[in-house]
């Protein structure tokens, strides 16, 4: 139900959902609220607002009309009506899917500042937006409505599998499609497509898909429907993707000093969890941070080599992104309750303070032993590295 029914029948006669009209699969059709207007002689089907204020509110009665025609040729079927409106619920595939397997849905399109409201509670059953932003009219948001709903229907794609596939339909993106020719200004089809091995290319589209939507919506991964496969596939990306934020840092690094070419190095962050780690990793990188301390015990309960003067590593802050890389310029190992203030101081936490080094290394030394199945002690060797930003 629209004020513009020729704008609608073009877009809605042509390609994927005009073929399916024309076979049909799918009956469309296009109502002129105008034609139900009270108003003879200029057919208004608008009036001002109650209350002032600019612009125009379309009227209950024309609309209602409309809708009683409309319903009057579903052999007394109730439709679904959805009125396209930037207050609604804003349309997902899956909101698309449900609606494709009612039998009829009515549009209706508002227009100028919307429709009176009381059309809103007398025939409307659901609000959809297409997104957060305002469109001059329901025309384009029903045809977004009409072509996701419709290619879901039974029958108006060629295989179900055309769509269980693209994007959003389990919740992920879709995997990077390639067609002739293989080779293409220099950029080639990936081999495994080519290769014609079915397990290989469904693996290999798996994973480009759960790989697209941890980079580009990860807020997806959150309702995606994801196997124990799935999830392992995501912590190895993830993890992947942290050494690929190293490995550039280390590429710049070695671009400028081409004597670190050959070193090997360690990447890691401080701390506990994400916080910590973007705490600590932006006090070093500003040179407040110029050591830390750890437990001697736990690098040998792990089978961990103990940090040594030389030693390089890449930072990482709290979101696996690498913030600098640190050499260890010296290493010693006290007792827990012998650590000085100098060193406290070095550690750059809080007020720099002793106290205040005793107080958060207790908590953190305590609950890693925990995690070893280790008792923390005062009296425990702590490893105490001196350190210094070679790159950031
Ligand atoms: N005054 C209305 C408001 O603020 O909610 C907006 C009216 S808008 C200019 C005119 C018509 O466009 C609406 O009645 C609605 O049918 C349609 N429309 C605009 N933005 C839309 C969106 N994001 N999604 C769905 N429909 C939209």
């Amino acid at each position: 139900m629209t004020l513009f029914p020729e704008l609608c029948d073009t877009v809605l006669g042509t390609s994927i959902l005009g073929r399916a009209r024309a076979a049909g699969k799918l009956t469309v059709c296009c109502h002129n609220i105008r034609d139900y207007s009270g108003d003879p002689k200029y057919h208004r089907v608008d009036d001002t607002p109650y209350g002032g204020g600019m612009g125009m509110v379309m009227q209950a009665e024309p609309i209602f009309r409309c809708y009683e025609a409309v319903c009057g040729q579903l052999e007394g079927k109730k439709p679904h009506v959805i009125y396209l409106s930037p207050q609604g619920s804003v349309l997902t595939q899956q909101r698309a899917l449900e609606l494709s397997r009612m039998e009829s849905l009515v549009l209706l399109c508002g227009h100028y500042e919307g429709v009176d409201e009381r059309i809103l509670e007398e025939i409307v059953d659901e609000e959809i937006s297409i997104g957060d932003y305002v469109l001059t009219g329901g025309e384009l948001p029903a045809l977004v409505l009409a072509d996701t709903v419709g290619r879901l229907c039974p029958g108006v794609l060629s295989d179900d599998v055309c769509f269980e596939e693209e994007s959003h339909f389990s919740g992920l993106l879709e995997y990077p499609q390639y067609t002739r020719p293989p080779e293409w200004r220099g950029r080639t089809v990936p081999a495994v497509l080519q290769s014609g091995h079915h397990a290989n290319i469904l693996a290999w589209r798996r994973e480009q898909s759960l790989e697209r939507t941890q980079r580009k919506r990860p807020d997806l991964l959150a309702w995606a429907q994801l196997t124990d496969e799935d999830r392992r596939t995501l912590q190895r990306l993830a993890g992947e993707e942290k050494s690929s934020s190293a490995e550039r840092m280390w590429a710049r690094l070695v671009r400028y000093h081409k004597r670190y070419k050959r070193r090997a190095y360690s990447v890691w962050s401080f701390g506990s969890g994400p916080e910590e780690a973007d705490e600590l990793s932006s006090l070093v990188r500003r040179g407040i941070k110029k050591a830390t301390a750890s437990a001697l015990e736990l690098y040998e309960h792990r089978g961990e080599p103990v940090p040594q003067p030389g030693d390089l590593s890449v930072i990482l802050d709290g979101s696996g992104e690498a913030a600098c890389v640190i050499e260890t310029v010296s290493v010693s190992i006290l007792p827990f309750d012998e650590v000085t203030e100098e060193f406290a101081a070095l550690e750059g936490e809080g007020d720099r303070s002793l106290a205040h080094w005793k107080a958060v290394h207790e908590g953190f030394f305590q609950k890693e032993y925990a995690a070893e199945g280790l008792a923390f002690s005062t009296g425990i060797p702590v490893v105490c590295e001196e350190f210094r930003v070679i790159f950031r």
